[in-house]
């Protein structure tokens, strides 16, 4: 049950959480409480009194639930603000495979206007004989890199263990898809105070990233940034994945935690690419986080769907016209010009 409190009433809110703290979990945001396991009936008169709104049906994961925080979370990040109004790029190579590699592409990430620089230096590869990252070299190749370009780093975290290590170097963590549901990396990072970029799972739900989600909140990490990266269909003859890109408005309406959109590793093909990430756009995503690479037939992973420099500016400059036309009013919108 989540409790809204009519204006000059939060002095309840101390009774509420003395009465029902120990017994159940009680969430506050402004003058909401969210109360797991409790009715109506829990409520003595005085409480009853300073209630304007009461919301059943509650989902499991309360603390990302609009109905608990209506207004937009925005991610705040050294050189980026992610959600709210705000449109974010995130681009750079899959793998980070070199020092001189990665500064190169972060120089390509910033000219197509990215103030977050990609990089995986611990990667998840299906094969064990696949090239899985240069661990912390990697990572301070990486850091050095956005420094140059006084840009933000967001690179996966895929142990547990890793998790004070990678935070280190890193102004986000990212949370792959593999790892979507790892109940002990999300309590990890949930415990730390750095942004996380969770990727949907291939075979999860709303609800399941919603869920997964809130095992980060529930440590206190309220610096989540949800991805859609595609999720496995009946055909993946042509493309690596479906980006189901109506999950994007589905989730802004549900969470009020930023939804990004990864159209690499839906795509899988650098062709579709560009036109899934301007369906992204399209569809409300607050930002994009994109794979590039000068060579891709010569990338250490992910090459296939790897734009070169060319053609993620020319994507860029288009995802930013077509949020441009989206956030116009409808009035004004003789007015915007392409
Ligand atoms: C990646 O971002 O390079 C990656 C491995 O992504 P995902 O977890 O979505 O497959
Ligand atoms: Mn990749």
């Amino acid at each position: 049950m989540i409790i809204v409190l009519k204006n000059g009433h939060e002095d309840i809110i101390d009774e509420i959480k003395s009465r029902f703290t120990e017994t159940n979990e009680v969430f506050v945001h402004n003058n909401r409480v969210a109360i797991q396991g409790v009715s109506e009936d829990d409520l003595n008169a005085e409480e009853k009194n300073a209630i304007d709104l009461i919301i059943d049906n509650v989902p499991a994961a309360v603390q990302g639930s609009r109905l608990f925080h209506p207004e937009d979370t925005v991610v705040v990040t050294p050189h980026s603000q992610i959600g709210g109004d705000n449109f974010t790029m995130m681009a750079g190579p899959c793998s980070v495979e070199s020092a001189e590699h990665v500064m190169k592409m972060a120089k390509v990430a910033k000219s197509g206007g990215a103030t977050i620089l990609r990089g995986g230096a611990f990667k998840p590869r299906t094969s064990p004989y696949s090239f899985q990252g240069l661990g912390e070299d990697g990572l301070k190749f990486l850091r050095a890199a956005a420094d140059a370009y006084d840009m933000d780093v967001l690179t996966e975290v895929m142990d547990q263990d890793h998790v004070a290590m990678v935070e280190q170097y890193t102004d986000i963590f990212q949370i792959g898809a593999r790892n979507m549901q790892n109940f002990s990396l999300l309590k990890a990072v949930g415990k730390t105070q750095t942004p996380v970029m969770l990727k949907r799972g291939m075979s999860a739900t709303i609800d399941d990233i919603l869920n997964a989600a809130e095992y980060i909140a529930a440590g206190g990490n309220h610096n989540i940034i949800i991805t859609e990266r595609g999720i496995r269909t009946f055909d993946n003859k042509y493309t690596r994945n479906t980006l189901d890109v109506g999950a994007v408005p589905v989730l802004q309406k549900l969470t009020h935690y930023p939804v990004i959109v990864d159209p690499s590793h839906a795509a899988g093909h650098t062709e579709f690419v560009t036109p899934e990430a301007l369906a992204g756009v399209a569809v409300g995503a607050s930002g994009l986080v994109v794979e590039i690479h000068d060579d891709p037939a010569h990338a250490f992973s992910d090459g296939a769907q790897a734009l070169k420099p060319d053609e993620y500016r020319a994507m860029a400059q288009q995802a930013f016209a077509i949020r441009k036309v989206i956030t116009t009013p409808v009035e004004e919108k003789s007015e915007v010009k392409l």
